[in-house]
C-alpha cells in the first residue's frame, strides 16, 4: 500500500483539490478536482492528470451545499479513490500566514486559532481557507494536516521593501506588504535550476500572470521584493482587481460620491482590472478575441503596468539575467508575451517569434543577454511536497 496526500485549496464560491501518490521519490498527480457554485448551483467534476472527465455531479439551482456538504461530497469521492493508498495528510493553500509563518506548519486547534487572527487581513479569503482545516481537525483529528502560505516565500525581502511610508506603530502593528502568490514563484525558483542555471543563481523576474497577477524579483532563490502588498490587490491590474491605485481615489470616492467600504471592496476587487476598463470580461482570451476598443485598452494598460513593474523589479535587483512568464495568461498568450517582451528590449530581451509561439520553454533567442522562459507553475505539487516534508520531518522526530 503507498502513501497519498490530498491538497484542498478552499474558496468563497468553490474548493479545489488534487490527490497525490508517493511513488518512489516522486509526488505522482492522480485526480484533481472541484466543487464550485458551492452556495448556489453546485457542480463537483474530477479529472484525470490527463484533463480527460473522471467524474461529474451537480445539483439543482439554489441548492446550498455550502463548505461543510461540499466538504462532506469530496471526501466521501476521495474514499472511492483510495483503494490502495493510504491517506497520511491534507495539505491547504492558506492565503495568509502574517509575519510568523515563513514556512508552512502543521495545523493542531492552537494554530488555528492563531491564523484565525489574520482573517481581518485576508478577509475574503482566509475564512474560506480555514474552514475545511477546522471540520477535519474535528472529525479526523489524528490526520495531520498542513498549511501553506501565500506570503511565506516573501518573507525574505528586506525590511525596506515591506514597509510602507507610515507611522511606526501601523508598522508593528503589522500594516506591511506581505506579497502573494508565494507557493507559484517557489515553485518556479525550484525548477528553474533545471531550466536556467545562470539566472537561478542570479537575478529572475517571474510574471504570475493569472485571474490574479503579479510579478515578483527573485535574486539567487530568495523574494527580494513583489508587486503585491498588503493585500492581493496592489500591484498589476487583474481580472477584475484594479491593483496599484492612488489611495486619495478611495477617499474621494467615499467622500464625495458617498460610497462605503463595502462599496469600495466590491470596486476594487470585483469591478476593476480588465472587466472594469473594457466594461467587456475580466477573461483576457475574451478581450485578445474582441475588436472593440475599449478590449485594446484594457490590454495596453495592462501591458503598460507590466512594463513599468519589471523596470523597477531590474531597478531592486540591479540587474537582470531572465525574465520568467507563469499562469494562465503567461503560460498560453503567446501574443501578451510578446509585447512583455517587446518592451523588455531595452534591458536586453530579445524574442525569438518561432519559439514564443511554440510556447517555450526558452522563448527568447539563443545569444538575448536577458533569456525569456515559459515555465507552467504548479503551486499543488508544492502543497503536497511541503505537506509530506512537514510530515516525514514530524514521523522522524
Ligand atoms: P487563476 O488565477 O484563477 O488560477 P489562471 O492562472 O487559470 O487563473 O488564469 C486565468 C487567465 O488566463 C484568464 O484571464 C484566461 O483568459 C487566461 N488564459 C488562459 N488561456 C489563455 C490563452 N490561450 N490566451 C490568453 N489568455 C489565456
Amino acid at each position: 500500500m503507498g502513501r497519498a496526500i490530498v491538497i484542498v485549496n478552499a474558496g468563497s464560491s468553490s474548493i479545489k483539490f488534487s490527490l497525490f501518490l508517493e511513488r518512489g521519490d516522486d509526488l505522482v498527480p492522480d485526480v484533481r478536482g472541484q466543487m464550485e457554485g458551492i452556495y448556489t448551483f453546485p457542480r463537483f467534476t474530477a479529472k484525470n492528470p490527463d484533463g480527460s472527465l473522471k467524474t461529474e455531479n451537480s445539483w439543482p439551482q439554489g441548492t446550498q451545499l455550502g463548505h461543510d456538504g461540499s466538504l462532506e461530497h469530496i471526501v466521501a469521492f476521495l474514499r472511492t479513490e483510495l483503494v490502495d493508498d493510504q491517506l497520511i495528510g491534507v495539505g491547504h493553500r492558506v492565503v495568509h500566514g502574517g509575519q510568523k509563518y515563513t514556512q508552512p506548519v502543521q495545523v493542531d486547534s492552537n494554530i488555528l486559532t492563531e491564523l484565525e487572527k489574520f482573517i481581518p487581513l485576508a478577509p475574503l479569503h482566509q475564512p474560506h481557507n480555514l474552514t475545511p482545516i477546522r471540520r477535519l481537525l474535528e472529525r479526523v483529528p489524528d490526520l495531520p494536516q498542513v498549511a501553506c502560505f501565500d506570503t511565506s516565500f516573501h518573507r525574505t525581502t528586506p525590511p525596506v521593501a515591506q514597509m510602507f511610508a507610515l507611522p511606526k506603530e501601523l508598522t508593528d502593528d503589522g500594516i506591511v506588504r506581505y506579497g502573494f502568490h508565494g507557493l507559484s514563484y517557489e515553485y518556479i525558483a525550484s525548477v528553474l535550476p533545471q531550466f536556467d542555471a545562470k539566472a537561478a543563481a542570479g537575478k529572475t523576474i517571474v510574471l504570475h500572470l493569472g485571474n490574479g497577477a503579479s510579478m515578483c524579483a527573485i535574486d539567487a532563490g530568495r523574494s527580494i521584493s513583489s508587486t503585491m502588498g498588503f493585500t492581493a490587490v496592489e500591484g498589476l491590474p487583474m481580472g477584475t482587481r484594479c491593483g496599484s491605485m492612488d489611495p486619495g481615489v478611495i477617499l474621494f470616492l467615499m467622500d464625495q460620491r458617498g460610497m462605503s467600504i463595502r462599496d469600495i471592496e466590491k470596486l476594487i476587487y470585483t469591478q476593476s482590472g480588465l472587466l472594469g476598463v473594457s466594461g467587456i470580461s475580466s477573461d483576457m482570451r475574451a478581450l485578445l478575441a474582441s475588436d472593440d476598443t475599449k478590449a485594446k485598452i484594457a490590454i495596453d494598460l495592462y501591458i503598460y503596468r507590466i512594463r513599468r513593474e519589471l523596470g523597477a523589479l531590474a531597478a531592486v535587483l540591479g540587474g537582470l539575467d531572465a525574465i520568467v512568464f507563469t499562469a494562465g495568461i503567461g503560460e498560453n498568450s503567446a501574443i501578451i508575451r510578446r509585447r512583455v517582451c517587446q518592451d523588455a528590449a531595452w534591458i536586453g530581451v530579445e524574442l525569438d517569434e518561432n519559439k514564443n509561439t511554440a510556447g517555450g520553454p526558452l522563448i527568447s533567442k539563443k545569444n538575448s543577454r536577458v533569456a525569456a522562459w515559459v515555465i507552467p507553475t504548479n503551486e499543488e505539487l508544492m502543497i503536497a511536497r511541503h505537506t509530506l516534508n512537514l510530515i516525514n520531518k514530524t514521523k522522524g522526530a
